[in-house]
């Protein structure tokens, strides 16, 4: 069998007297030359034009961190670059929220469970749900207590709180007994079916909320943004079918 060696030059003065060096932030490999003593980047294997809009589609189609740069032959360093960027550009979430559709609309709370790095360490998002709209009106991640779902309380839009709304039975629910027009309802009921629904749909949809997978947040800074990333994404979706 045949083979043939390709010897490597350097960029800079073409010496053949060079090593490899390590990786560059963006993860490609570099190497130094031992003449010039300048060290470069031969092959690049990542790119650095990608269309951004694809990476964050995908994100919002159950593609993990690992898949969007395998698919787009871009660094983790990128993805999260372009993601701190996204964040940063992201609309305010009260700008998103349906103004008009609020006199006789019906709220349903519901919580659930997610976590970040190990399974002990469980980061609960609460929600509110508009029955007419279909949009989150408020949410927050955290733990399962009562703060928290106070937290979220604080966090609807004044117009919705005077609506009816209905919870399951987990205790935090019943602070909201004193507001007159809440109910504590069974799942079969069908009171809650909306907010059941929506958690099928964020399951389904992001990596890292899909049970008994691989996929999981490592940081929680990247856990909320992808979770902020698809409710937004979801409302303004919600928004054009409206209007
Ligand atoms: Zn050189």
């Amino acid at each position: 069998m045949l083979s043939i060696t390709k010897l490597e030059k350097c960029p800079c003065c073409s010496s053949e007297n060079i090593v490899k060096n390590g990786f560059t932030k963006g993860g490609n490999q570099r190497v130094l030359c031992y003449d010039c003593l300048k060290s470069r980047v031969l092959h690049r294997k990542f790119s650095y034009d990608f269309d951004f809009e694809a990476v964050r589609r995908s994100f919002l189609e159950r593609m993990s961190l690992c898949g969007v740069t395998r698919v787009f032959l871009i660094s983790y360093y990128q993805v999260y670059k372009e993601l701190n960027l996204c964040f940063l550009l992201m609309p305010n979430f009260k700008t998103q929220v349906a103004k008009k559709q609020q006199v006789g609309d019906t709220l349903e709370f519901d919580e659930l469970c997610g976590f970040c790095q190990k399974k002990k360490n469980k980061q609960w998002i609460w929600a509110a749900i508009s029955r007419n709209t279909r949009q989150i009106v408020a949410y927050v991640i955290g733990d399962r207590s009562e703060i928290t779902f106070r937290r979220l309380i604080r966090k609807i839009p004044i117009e919705y709180l005077k609506s009816q709304s209905y919870s399951d039975y987990w205790k935090s629910y019943a602070i909201l007994k004193v507001k007159g027009n809440h109910e504590q309802v069974g799942k079969e009921s069908g009171q809650t079916n909306h907010i059941e629904r929506y958690w099928a749909t964020l399951r389904a949809r992001i990596t890292r909320y899909v049970r008994k997978s691989l996929s999981f947040s490592r940081k929680l800074r990247y856990h909320h943004l992808v979770t902020k990333l698809f409710i937004i994404d979801y409302n303004q979706n919600c928004l054009s079918t409206l209007f």
